[in-house]
């Protein structure tokens, strides 16, 4: 669905591809611990099932790239913080 093979790496306004990991300098296989909602069910819980599905994170949020295994803090893997 996404044809982004090559992504252009400017002042990103774009704040959710802010993040490049600071070992691999990949930005495709970020993960970030966001605190969302989930909707209890009788077998635990479902993100799909939330009414607000909206996921909120920042700067000290935990992040992961799969890439390489490296993981930090999102703080960590802003580009402007590598300069
Ligand atoms: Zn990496």
């Amino acid at each position: 669905m996404s044809d982004h093979a090559s992504i252009a790496i400017d002042d990103c306004s774009d704040d959710d591809f802010s993040l490049s990991c600071p070992q691999c300098r990949r930005n495709d296989r970020i993960d970030i611990s966001a605190q969302v909602w989930v909707r209890q069910t009788k077998d635990g819980t479902d993100i799909n099932e939330a009414e607000d599905r909206s996921h909120e994170w920042d700067d000290e949020s935990a992040v992961a790239c799969r890439a390489c295994g490296r993981i930090g803090k999102a703080k960590d893997f802003r580009l402007s913080s590598l300069a």
